[in-house]
């Protein structure tokens, strides 16, 4: 892994407004990442957590007796971030989908790209080819397909076979089985989109397995056509799951990113989509416009790539209304839909189900996954239990508990959906989803201690986290996904506030700085050295220190968080100080 060195995000929070950390985000949302059931569910059962608030957090570290030390780095004495076993991340793939980003390993993605690339058709003939492509069987997709049937258009719905018929009010809010058979019997294709919505590229072959055919059985039981379609949770996938999901009796399977999609698509198992249609910007994606979505279109019936795949998750009446950011006003999209009847009234486009723009081989039949006799036990199986079993966000379990490798005295057990330490002086607790990426990412049990909470949600809802032992944490948002905070660094931003305070959410790890280490956040940065401890700097300061080189630059590294003086505020560093006039917002720089 790539040291995550100071990029453009650290840089522009320097320049940018000195109360940037005031606008973040105040509602909870979730990319497709922790999004959908998934996330839900897991706000779902972490509800009775909801009442730990920061400070008993805090209490539950000091009551451990640990010591805010700076880390030279995570593990014993290491210079430099550990070398993550698995889960380099792919940046650059998965435009739509920044969560999806971190579990496709470049190795799987390099090599679809390259059967793509070679299978592009050199001529450009015939319209362009729409799939509507709506995941997770969302309650607020139960007024789509009356808009899709005024249109004489057909869909194709991935739904979550073991979610069905979760209530609305619930998390997950699902469709409920009626709602799914009238969008079916309307001519609407039903694709499978696992059984609990899992990782896909995190999961064990075995647990590919299960999902994936056992989510096509389900639908097949619960008297659905047999699924040909299938889209990836999260867009995440790897080459062992392609083979899975084509085994189970797919013909063609979807990612997030990387669209148009050449007909026939080179990689069937993996065919390419447009990024996931939101209405409003997070931090790794802008909205999607209908302009853009009408570009899609225009471009496929032009180009040489002439398969279009929209992939939608919530259509409302209002943003209040839908889980995350990934919905769509209805307004829009009826405009959409409208626009694209004309161009399939002019010859130009139609619409098509992924399986009709796929094609061919009718499915061979699913093998039936053997059932688990796997059972949980002792404070690992009450924990297990305790949030809800298999049919939650831990899901099934993979196998039995065995020790943790590196730990004396740890224990782990794998479930579908995340993993349970224990260990005699922490206890059993989870981690999940994006958290338990970075967590292994940064070695694990061996590199990043036990945890000693599970996943639980922060004061002000957005966020989510784990502590672990040692005094370090991972934080996560919908906004800057998973990074780790520890050490100096991390008793310096909880006496600041946490992500209340002035710095917000880290939005990287900690890394290294020049003589020293250092975490951005939202607001500014904390950065921490030997001689100087660990200090924030923020806002228009800040920005002045970062035009001087930051600590490599003449004033080397601040020795004090900011603080008032009159008429202003102050940073002292190492070699002299910055000032800011708050009546004329002028910023002084003193060497010396
Ligand atoms: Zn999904």
């Amino acid at each position: 892994m790539k040291h995550t060195k100071r990029g453009s995000t650290h840089y522009r929070v320097g320049f940018t407004s000195r109360h940037r950390w005031g606008k973040r985000m105040s509602t909870a949302t979730f990319p497709e990442g922790f999004d959908s059931t998934y996330d839900n569910k897991s706000i779902h059962l972490l509800a009775h957590h909801s009442s730990r608030t920061r400070s008993k957090a805090a209490a539950f570290t000091v009551a451990l007796g640990l010591a805010f030390v700076a880390l030279p780095a995570v593990g014993v004495g290491a210079a430099t971030t550990p070398t993550p076993p698995n889960q380099t991340v792919a940046q650059a793939t998965v435009p739509g989908d920044a969560a999806a980003t971190a579990k496709t390993l470049p190795g799987d993605m390099a090599s679809v790209n390259q059967v793509r690339a070679a299978a592009v058709p050199a001529a450009a003939a015939g319209p362009a080819v729409v799939t509507l492509g709506f995941d997770d069987q969302r309650v607020s997709q139960a007024s789509v397909g009356p808009l899709l049937t005024a249109r004489g258009f057909r869909g194709t719905f991935y739904v979550i076979s073991q979610f069905i018929d979760e209530p609305v009010g619930a998390h997950p809010e699902s469709l409920t089985m009626a709602q799914l058979k009238s969008l079916e019997a309307a001519g609407n294709e039903i694709g499978g989109h696992t059984q609990t919505h899992p990782d896909l590229a995190l999961a064990s072959q075995t647990v590919q397995t299960a999902e994936i055919c056992g989510g096509r059985t389900d639908l097949i039981s619960d008297g659905f056509k047999a699924p040909v379609s299938f889209a990836y949770p999260y867009g995440s996938f790897n080459a062992s799951a392609e083979t899975v999901a084509n085994s189970c009796g797919f013909t063609n399977a979807r990612t997030v990113s990387d669209g148009p999609e050449s007909i026939p698509p080179a990689v069937p198992m993996a065919t390419a989509a447009m990024p996931s249609v939101q209405a409003v910007a997070n931090a790794t994606d802008p909205a999607v416009t209908v302009a853009q979505m009408e570009g899609w279109v225009t471009g496929a019936e032009s180009g040489n790539k002439k398969w279009v795949q929209v992939v939608w998750h919530d259509i409302v009446t209002q943003g209040s209304q839908a889980g995350d950011e990934y919905y769509q006003l209805t307004p829009d999209f009826t405009a959409f839909l409208d626009w694209l009847k004309g161009e399939a009234t002019a010859g130009r486009a139609v619409v098509k189900t992924a399986g009709e723009a796929v094609g061919g081989a009718a499915p061979i039949p699913a093998p039936i996954p053997a059932p688990t006799s796997i059972k949980p036990y002792g404070a690992i199986g009450a924990l297990w239990t305790a949030k809800g079993g298999s049919g939650a966000i831990l899901g099934l379990p993979l196998d039995n508990e065995s020790d943790v490798p590196g730990v004396a005295g740890a224990r782990v057990e794998d479930f579908t959906g995340g993993k349970i330490y224990w260990s005699g002086s922490t206890g059993a607790h989870e981690v999940h989803g994006a958290i338990l990426s970075k967590y292994l990412g940064w070695g694990g049990p061996v590199g990043y201690g036990l945890p000693v909470t599970d996943e639980t949600v922060t004061p002000d809802g957005v966020g989510r986290f784990n502590h672990f032992t040692a005094g370090r944490s991972i934080y996560w948002t919908p906004g800057t996904g998973a990074h780790t905070v520890y050490g100096a660094i991390r008793a310096e931003w909880q006496a600041i506030g946490w992500e209340l305070g002035v710095m917000g959410y880290p939005t990287s790890d900690e890394s290294d700085a020049v003589g020293g280490r250092y975490n951005n956040f939202q607001g500014g940065a904390i950065t921490w050295s030997v001689p100087t401890g660990a200090h924030e700097t923020h806002g228009a300061i800040r920005a002045t220190w970062a035009a001087t080189g930051f600590e490599s630059g003449p004033l080397g590294f601040p020795v004090t968080d900011e603080f008032a003086i009159p008429n202003g505020r102050q940073s002292t560093f190492q070699h002299g100080y910055i000032t800011w006039d708050s009546s004329t917002g002028a910023v002084k720089t003193v060497l010396g």
